[in-house]
């Protein structure tokens, strides 16, 4: 369905935990945050019945994010019932893929369409470093089975940070070596993005491109710059490349030098329960309550429309400050 700027939403962001095994530096600080009560984490059954009803109005693609998302028992199920909803196409999972080797076979026969596995280094030292974690060899296991399951789309998320390019350029020769399209998301300022220095697009391209292509990039090969995606693409709004001789894509995802919010085609819900239509945004519709209210199908699907009538303009980074001074896994990440 269309939101009141004409784009068409059919793109739904699931958080299903707050919780998360890793402490990466742009995420989630070495304490941990304060987690939110399990009894107020939605259901996957209440899950479900916000996706159907977000089904009936034009959702069509589903991601499962976190937190993270396979620390949360049995996430097989919740897939399982996505899939079966009418008119829910593809159900893809954003992971940092440590856990991921031993429930695979399980997603997979629920019907998981995809896995974006979120990788900041490529060795052992440098990941924990980053992630607080000495979880580097499970890490590359599960990306190792996702690879090895050809019917599985794979694509690896990387969030550039300054003073990082040597783990940057080993992240980038994933794309040559193998099927996996490796993206390039710029930092946001959100939580501990705020305070921490990272590469954009330009810059990281020129980078890439002096490693990858000293020449400049021959004509034929790519454009002059990273072509963009399909905007209905449920990889998002991302631009790619493709550097001679490389298997796959490199993608740029540059919410914050090149805003994109006029190809802006989802809406997310939080962990705790909130259906919102703007990462940015603090505002969105308490559809726990609904749920619980036993206030009935038409209320929920109402609250889904709203969502996506209010959907704003613009993400406004800079002038939403209650939503960026909280963590990603927070505000639906
Ligand atoms: N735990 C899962 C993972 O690692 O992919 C899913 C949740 S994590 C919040 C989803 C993505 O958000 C990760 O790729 C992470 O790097 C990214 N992310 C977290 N904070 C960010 C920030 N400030 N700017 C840009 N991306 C961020």
């Amino acid at each position: 369905m269309k939101d009141k700027y004409g784009r068409t939403i059919e793109y739904l962001r699931i958080s299903v935990t707050d919780r998360c095994n890793l402490r990466c530096l742009h995420c989630m600080p070495a304490e941990g945050v304060p987690l939110i009560a399990h009894e107020d984490i939605l259901s996957y059954e209440e899950i479900a019945a916000v996706a159907e009803q977000a089904a009936g109005l034009g959702i069509r693609r589903i991601r499962l994010t976190g937190g993270e998302p396979l620390v949360r028992p049995q996430l097989h199920r919740l897939v399982a019932m996505l899939k079966a909803i009418s008119g829910i196409g593809t159900v893809v999972l954003t992971t940092n893929g440590v856990l991921l080797k031993d429930q695979l076979q399980d997603l997979l026969h629920a019907g998981l369409d995809g896995v974006n596995i979120s990788l900041n280094a490529l060795d052992r030292e440098a990941y924990q470093a980053f992630t607080g974690r000495d979880e580097f060899l499970s890490a590359m296991e599960g990306l190792q089975a996702a690879l090895g399951c050809p019917d599985l789309k794979v694509q690896i998320n990387c969030v550039p940070l300054a003073g990082r390019e040597e783990q940057l350029l080993k992240l980038a020769a994933l794309a040559r070596d193998t099927r996996a399209s490796v993206r390039f998301i710029e930092l946001m300022p959100i939580g501990m993005g705020s305070s921490l220095q990272g590469i954009n697009r330009d810059e990281l391209f020129r980078l890439l491109e002096a490693r990858y292509c000293p020449g400049g990039m021959p004509e034929g090969i790519v454009t002059a710059e990273p072509r963009r995606a399909a905007p209905d693409s449920a990889s998002g709004p991302a631009e790619y490349v493709r550097f001679p001789g490389f298997t796959s894509d490199v993608g740029f995802i540059s919410a914050v030098s090149r805003r994109f919010c006029e190809d802006c085609n989802r809406i997310r819900l939080t962990a705790d329960g909130r259906l919102k239509s703007c990462l940015a945004f603090p505002a969105g519709e308490d559809v726990k309550a609904i749920l619980r209210s036993g206030a009935g199908e038409e209320a929920l699907r109402a609250a889904v429309l709203r969502c996506i009538q209010n959907k704003p303009k613009q993400h406004g980074f800079g002038s939403h400050k209650t939503e960026e001074q909280r963590l990603m896994s927070q505000i639906g990440g």
